[in-house]
């Protein structure tokens, strides 16, 4: 009909708005990798690019058992990882949520007893082999120090807040975030704290690492990851994003340059480093800028602060999407959500909107809705319109409504993803991995032999090629297409082009924060 036309022209003219072309990805990159080279070199830059104090990635052969905790939001998280030494690992883990009062505790003393009281609890119910042959010793022993080697548990600590990191084990709290408010603990070194109470129940533990999610799935990526080069990248799009990876330490002159900076082995020349590449471009030099975008940020808590983020993640896409719709819905010349439906519906209906809709609610619609337009491929788009209803109050919705939302939600999320790939692009790029061993000589005889025009085709990746990436986050799992629009981005980019994208391995890093931190542990375990 005509009014359905003029619905998917408006819808249309919505979805162009979110384009993020070719030139822009190229131009996105060029700005990354200045800000890459720029937080290098200096602090107080848009990206931070905060040196971890881990100068490798492991192999796949590291072994051995190691703890885990992960202090990151609503849930404290404990496990044991015993790693076999052949890119495989076994993993136990319990999970409590953080009581509310605690966060917001007058002392630190308070929250961190607590997380001792919960690793006391996971050793004596999973290990008690080992807390048992402790125990008749603890009387005597006033801390980690008084235990044998062989006894003692090295711990990775996730702890997923801003600090100020100046040792493998030791980092300042520079700031509470998510909910948490405990005022002695900021400027506190958040691994002596958990030491301090874990001593204090004579536990045969030692927090051995301060861990950042990202370098965890980039650590625990690499040893589980097939092939002869570790893993690059570490990457999470989940609530948020960000990145850490594997630098040339030379290149790191911030560290290298300040007296203050803790000890670390650097024997391997490198450096993993914690991009926090959430706040690329907070002064909106390459990034796009709708006015969806603009409306999110003004009501946003940070506004200004972490622009590539407010693209990017499954925070906000959801967000972006109903800012999108709600400007269909205000516009009376717009069709969308108003239809009288006899002709698509088996019971003659109108599409009502319920007023309690969560489409009218700041973050009422969750990003989980992109992936499920994006993967609806039912006929008239019945699961979209299913969960328009079910979820969002949005009753006896036509195909062409359902459509269009599909049209807008994929926009949305294709550029997420092609702002992913300019992150992904300029590190491949930044570090130099691209063609590393190249020319292949073997598959352009093999091109000849058979008649086939060598020109224009593309040589075979070989394992010394592979450039391996390893992802985390639900958007990256869950939402369909992610990668794949990642890797056209990429090979947009001139520098990386069909062949780079070609080398470029991505894959997913399961349970990323436990094998992570459990492999960062041992990495520190052996510096001392
Ligand atoms: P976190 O990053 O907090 O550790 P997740 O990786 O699960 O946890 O990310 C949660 C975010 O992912 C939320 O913002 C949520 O809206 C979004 N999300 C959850 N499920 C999906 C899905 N199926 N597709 C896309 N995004 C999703």
């Amino acid at each position: 009909t005509e009014r359905s036309m003029a619905l998917a022209e408006q819808a249309k003219r919505v979805a162009a708005e979110f384009e993020f072309p070719a030139e822009g990805v190229r131009a996105a990159v060029k700005e990354f990798i200045r800000e890459l080279d720029e937080g290098l070199q200096k602090d107080g830059t848009e990206m931070s690019q905060i040196p971890t104090y881990v100068t490798a990635v492991p192999n796949g052969t590291e072994k051995g058992l190691y703890m885990a905790v992960d202090l990151g939001g609503t849930n404290f998280r404990v496990c044991s990882i015993q790693l076999h030494g052949n890119t495989t690992f076994s993993l136990t883990q319990s999970k409590v949520a953080i009581p509310r009062e605690l966060m917001v505790a007058k002392t630190s003393k308070e929250l961190f007893s607590f997380l001792a009281k919960q690793i006391e609890g996971f050793l004596k119910a999973h290990h008690s082999d080992h807390y048992a042959g402790t125990l008749r010793r603890r009387a005597t022993i006033s801390n980690v120090g008084g235990f044998k080697q062989e006894e003692i548990f090295n711990l990775g600590f996730t702890f997923s807040f801003p600090v100020h990191q100046i040792g493998i084990n030791k980092g300042l709290l520079m700031r509470w975030t998510k909910g948490f408010d405990i005022q002695d603990a900021v400027g506190k070194d958040v691994c002596a704290l958990l030491q301090t109470e874990i001593d204090e129940l004579h536990l045969p533990v030692r927090v051995a690492a301060l861990v950042n999610d990202t370098v965890g799935t980039l650590m625990a990526r690499s040893y589980t990851s097939p092939g002869k080069t570790g893993t690059l990248l570490g990457a999470i799009f989940g609530t948020g994003t960000n990145g850490a990876y594997v630098e040339k330490l030379s290149k790191v002159s911030k560290l290298l340059n300040n007296k203050d900076a803790g000890d670390f082995d650097k024997s391997t020349g490198e450096m993993i480093v914690n991009t926090e590449w959430g706040s690329f471009d907070n002064s909106l030099r390459t990034l796009p800028n709708t006015s969806y975008d603009a409306a999110l940020d003004k009501d946003s808590v940070n506004p200004g602060i972490q622009m590539f983020e407010k693209r990017v993640s499954g925070m906000f896409l959801g967000e972006i999407l109903r800012l999108a719709l709600v400007g269909l819905l205000k516009d009376p010349s717009v069709t969308l959500f108003r239809d009288d439906n006899s002709a698509t519906n088996d019971v003659h209906s109108t599409t009502q909107i319920a007023e309690s809709s969560p489409i009218w609610k700041q973050w009422g619609i969750d990003t989980s809705f992109l992936s499920i337009c994006a993967g609806d491929s039912s006929a008239g788009l019945r699961i979209t319109r299913q969960t328009l209803d079910k979820d969002y109050g949005i009753n006896a919705v036509s195909a062409e409504d359902a459509e269009a939302v599909k049209l807008i939600a994929n926009a949305v999320g294709k550029r997420a993803a092609r702002l992913a790939a300019v992150a992904i692009g300029a590190i491949v790029i930044e570090t130099g991995r691209l063609g590393t061993s190249k020319p292949s000589g073997t598959k352009t005889t093999e091109a000849k032999e058979n008649l086939e025009p060598a020109r224009g085709t593309v040589d075979e990746v070989t394992e010394d090629d592979v450039i391996d990436i390893g992802v985390d986050g639900s958007l990256v799992e869950f939402y369909p297409e992610f990668e794949s629009y990642i890797r056209e981005a990429l090979r947009e980019v001139p520098e990386i082009g069909v062949q780079g994208e070609k080398s470029v391995r991505i894959g997913i890093a399961k349970d990323g924060s436990g094998v992570g931190a459990a492999l960062i542990a041992l990495v520190a375990g052996s510096v001392e």
